[in-house]
């Protein structure tokens, strides 16, 4: 699902187009331009019924991907940042970052998609009122509302990761208050749904129609390995975030002076040290740790954006960050809001303070991602 074309952006979510998608594309051109529009309205020549096959296939897609704008937009709206929209051969995906945090919001987000689909079927039959006397306007018009309706109903199946399915953990989760059940139940009635498909699949190919009855197997197949995964990574964001950033953050850190040359921290620190990306620098040659005290941090970044024959003459006090402007996290935070606000600084490190806002430790995100690398392996 890697392969993708980028369409642009809206709204600054970047669209992207998996190839997979032409095969839907040429299909439906194909079934549209040979089947449903000679049947229906024979009147029509075959040129026409190829350029309405075409142009109806491009009102599909542009209907799939309303859809997902529509989720896309919800999520904006509670403050959830999109990472993209990719369209692939079984309709459109919106990557949101993260979960929802309230059963409401995961609720608003969900049927959002849904109710665009639903309006698009009711503006396409509006449509199809008015031009039903016009063949090439009736033939793509009816077709349309048909199949949006078809897609609000199908993805209001309540099967996790379908929208049915997240609406279904939203109201689990609003009823118990446990997201951990709701995700469960979502789950098992994700896979129930999807081996429901395969043997709806079996039983089409068992009654003569091999291609339907493939297509359901194969749609089946996909809710199943959509199901586990979603569910893996819900697990994995649960674990997260049951983790607050003392239980990570590393207790010690070299301690520089803030009069180290920048060549020498280079030498010493990142070449011999391995990668570090951010330096916490301290006050002071005293070797009494009692009194140092932290002044600032100095980043890579910081450090290469000066010309390298001015590393031995710059020390690090000259280019660090000041103590007072850093954002700093605490040890009781939660690990998940600890990497929020470092997403939001765009650092990969941070000072720790404890309750009396005394520095005790250092995070990183190379620390949080191990973490994360750890426990998804051992399926905790
Ligand atoms: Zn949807």
């Amino acid at each position: 699902m890697e392969a993708s074309i980028r369409l642009g952006k809206i709204w600054d979510i970047p669209i992207g187009l998996n190839i997979s998608w032409f095969l839907v594309f040429g299909l439906v051109t194909w079934s549209l331009a040979t089947g449903y529009f000679p049947n229906e309205y024979p009147q029509l020549s075959a040129g026409v019924n190829w350029l309405l096959g075409l142009v109806t296939s491009i009102l599909f897609f542009g209907s799939v991907l309303l859809h997902e704008l529509g989720h896309a937009y919800m999520a904006l709206r509670e403050k959830i940042a999109v990472r993209a929209i990719n369209l692939f051969i079984f309709g459109g995906v919106a990557q949101i970052e993260g979960e929802p945090q309230t059963p409401g919001a995961e609720f608003r987000i969900s049927i959002a998609g849904p109710i665009v689909s639903l309006a698009l079927a009711g503006f396409f039959g509006v449509v199809w009122l008015i031009d039903q006397n016009i063949p090439w306007l009736a033939a793509p018009s009816i077709w349309l509302a048909r199949i949006n309706l078809i897609l609000a109903i199908f993805n209001m199946i309540p099967g996790f990761p379908l929208d049915g399915g997240r609406v279904l953990r939203a109201g689990v989760w609003k009823l118990t208050g446990s997201f951990r059940k709701a995700n469960r139940v979502a789950t098992l009635s994700g896979q129930i749904v999807a081996f429901l498909f395969m043997g709806l699949g079996i039983l089409v190919i068992l009654g003569g129609n091999l291609f339907n009855g493939l297509w359901l197997i194969f749609i089946g197949w996909f809710l199943q390995n959509a199901a586990a995964s979603s569910y893996a990574q819900s697990t994995m964001q649960q674990a997260l975030q049951s983790l607050r950033v003392d239980q990570v953050m590393a207790r010690q850190w070299p301690k520089l002076s803030s009069r180290t040359p920048l060549s020498l921290l280079m030498e010493e620190q990142i070449l011999r040290g391995g990668p570090r990306y951010a330096f916490l620098v301290h006050e002071g040659y005293g070797y009494d740790e009692g009194e140092q005290r932290a002044a600032g941090m100095v980043s890579l970044t910081d450090i290469v954006r000066i010309p390298q024959q001015r590393w031995p003459y710059t020390p690090a006090e000259q280019i660090m960050v000041p103590w007072d402007r850093l954002v700093a996290v605490t040890t009781q935070m939660d690990l998940l809001e600890a990497l929020r606000i470092m997403g939001e600084a765009n650092v990969a490190q941070v000072p720790v303070l404890n309750e009396i806002g005394d520095l005790v430790g250092v995070l990183s995100r190379e620390q949080v991602f191990q973490i994360i690398r750890l426990r998804s392996r051992l399926q905790i």
